[in-house]
């Protein structure tokens, strides 16, 4: 068997075209622009890279975009002063703050005191809170992708056994209750998890997120099963730099029935997912109708 390959590059630009339009449509019915402030904190070379990213897509599909870039020896209270002031601007419907923080500043406190409403990375207590209880919240933008990837490939997921390997709080968990919320019978595999191999094998979707380059292989996935794979390491191969996911593709390919390359599967839908959330954040401010299947 050879997989269908899931493109994420080519739904992400499905899922930005419908962003865009929902966007003109708030402009022209309502005169509002749908505004994502994004703060990065230090000169990490990869995270100025994702937040050039972020601005560029939040212009193209038609956003206000802006970018608080502060000093890694930013303070505490400065930098809560200045989420304070993001959360108080009507003009302003998502905050992001760029991930990891230098090591001074608490990253819990940090998160949490942006408003929930606004919090369209999902990590607020609150929002945690209201999708593990099944209720309306912000969900993460990289397990939403997968979310979404899914529902599209399957229709419904109801009474599938999916395994998730990883158990963060910004994707292993809140992939894992998005799968419940489906109805599929869920396991998370992590770093303690016995028998790894014979777990897997039980799952007709296994999502890996755990930041081990190809630590998946073929033969330990169910053939038909879907592979969602979130990793994203950097490795060097014949002399050349490479990006690979957790799963080692080409032997997962053969058996699986679907699966997403790196590059190219999970990646492109988190940005993608980020603007989604922020329009219906937006919407949710405005109390007018959201987008319809752009959340969970
Ligand atoms: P993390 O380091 O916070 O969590 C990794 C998880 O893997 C942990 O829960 C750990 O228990 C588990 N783990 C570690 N070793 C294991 C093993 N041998 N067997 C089973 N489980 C094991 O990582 P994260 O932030 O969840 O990210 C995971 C991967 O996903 C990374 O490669 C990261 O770069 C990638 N990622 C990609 C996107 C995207 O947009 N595509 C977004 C976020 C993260």
């Amino acid at each position: 068997m050879s997989a269908t390959v899931i493109d994420g590059r080519a739904f992400a630009a499905k899922v930005r075209e419908q962003v865009g339009e929902h966007v003109t449509r708030l402009k022209e019915a309502h005169g509002i622009t749908p505004g994502l402030a994004v703060v990065l904190v230090g000169e990490d070379p990869a995270s100025e890279v994702y937040v050039r990213s972020k601005g560029k897509m939040t212009l193209e599909v038609g956003m206000k975009s802006v970018e608080h870039k502060l000093s890694a020896q930013t303070g505490q209270q400065e930098l809560l002063d200045l989420i304070d002031a993001l959360n108080n601007d009507p003009e302003i419907h998502g905050i992001l703050v760029q991930l990891p923080l230098p090591d001074h500043l608490d990253e819990d406190l940090v998160i949490n005191s942006i408003a929930p409403a606004k919090d369209v990375d999902g990590f607020h207590v609150s929002n945690v809170g209201l999708l593990g209880t099944g209720q309306k919240s912000m969900v993460p933008c990289t397990p939403l992708g997968c979310l979404m990837m899914l529902r599209a490939h399957h229709g419904s997921l109801s009474g599938m056994n999916a395994v998730v390997i990883g158990r963060s709080n910004i994707v292993g968990k809140p992939m894992a209750q998005l799968l419940l919320g489906d109805s599929c019978t869920v396991t998370i595999a992590h770093s303690r998890t016995k028998d790894l191999p014979e777990v897997v094998r039980r799952a007709d979707i296994v999502v890996a997120a755990v930041g081990r380059p190809e630590m998946v292989p073929g033969d330990w996935i169910k053939p038909g099963a879907t592979v969602i794979d979130v990793g994203i390491n950097r490795i060097e191969r014949d002399g050349k730099k490479k990006l690979v996911g957790d799963a080692d593709y080409d032997s997962c390919a053969a058996v699986a029935g679907a699966i997403t390359p790196v590059p190219g599967g999970v990646g492109p839908m988190t940005i993608a997912c980020l603007l989604a959330n922020t329009v219906t954040a937006c919407c949710r401010a405005n109390g007018l109708e959201e987008p319809e299947g752009l959340t969970a």
